[in-house]
């Protein structure tokens, strides 16, 4: 066998033991799989993740700059304030996300060599379903919208069920669904496009919404979102999951919405609705000032 065999040979050999390819760089936002990141700093991540998301899931212009609040967190200007404190905010509010010292999820489905979590990815249920019904009259009190059933079905599948790490009502109840801890993902980036170098890397809080149809548009469709899209309550407890979760990660997380991270994805979804990255950061702003 002369060499040329030889090489075409040794070259087959690493065509064939090549894994599939993966796009090295995906959506709006430029998911980089080999990084495990999207493009550019935690910061000019945030200001890509958080785009105001409209009707449908049509995209309004990113933010020029982070708010008062994230900008010096992502900017690597504010450490993370004291996990004592924060345990104590959290007991306050009866919020129980299995307390703060075990670690997050790490990526690639747990791999202890793999990074831990970054991402703290906002959704929306979507649930309750008005159909042509019109919304509650006190949409953020209502005990139906506020039911977590929905999400905890009897006799579920385990691997499938509940879909998200947390969920936050309009009351500002929290109930988990996966522990923190498990590598678990929601986004059809995750599950479609990067697989299971993702797993573990974001970490997923679903919101409590309503929706109902949009008799503008033919057919099913839960279009419509109630304006404001979250209560005041939500915007609170959201600010204090974001700085318990960041503290368990042992870093700021960026945060992101599944719309923004699925977008160009085909049937991309249109979560999280109405949400209003100042309020968020008014809320995160009153969180960090009571912590110190
Ligand atoms: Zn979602």
């Amino acid at each position: 066998m002369g060499w040329s065999h030889l090489l075409a040979g040794a070259l087959l050999q690493v065509v064939q033991a090549a894994p599939p390819p993966t796009p090295p760089v995906v959506g709006l936002c430029r998911f980089e799989t080999a990084a495990l990141s999207f493009a550019g700093s935690p910061a000019e991540q945030a200001r890509c993740l958080m785009t105001p998301v409209g009707k449908r899931g049509v995209l309004g212009p990113a933010p020029s700059r982070l708010p008062k609040g994230l900008a010096p967190l992502l900017e690597g200007r504010s450490a993370l304030p004291d996990k004592t404190m924060v345990a104590r905010l959290l007991a306050a509010e009866n919020m129980d996300i299995g307390g703060l010292d075990a670690p997050v999820s790490r990526a690639r489905d747990g791999d202890p060599a793999a990074p831990l979590a970054r991402y703290f990815v906002i959704h929306d249920t979507s649930t309750p379903y008005y159909g042509d019904d019109p919304f509650p009259a006190d949409v953020d009190r209502d005990a139906k919208v506020n039911s977590f059933a929905y999400y905890f079905p009897a006799n579920a599948d385990p691997e499938k069920f509940p879909v998200a790490h947390l969920f936050l009502n309009r009351i500002g109840q929290v109930l988990v669904g996966q522990p923190l801890s498990r590598p678990w993902r929601a986004t059809k980036l995750e599950t479609r496009v990067i697989g299971l170098p993702a797993k573990g890397l974001f970490l997923h809080i679903e919101t409590v919404m309503p929706r109902r149809r949009d008799p503008a548009i033919e057919g099913w469709n839960d279009a419509i979102a109630p304006k404001p899209g979250f209560s005041r309550t939500q915007y609170d407890r959201l600010a204090l999951l974001y700085i318990a979760l960041s503290v368990r990660a042992g870093s700021w997380l960026i945060p992101a919405q599944h719309a923004t991270i699925d977008h160009g994805l085909p049937q991309a979804h249109d979560d999280p609705q109405n949400f209003r990255l100042n309020d968020f950061d008014k809320a995160l702003r009153r969180r960090l000032r009571s912590l110190g």
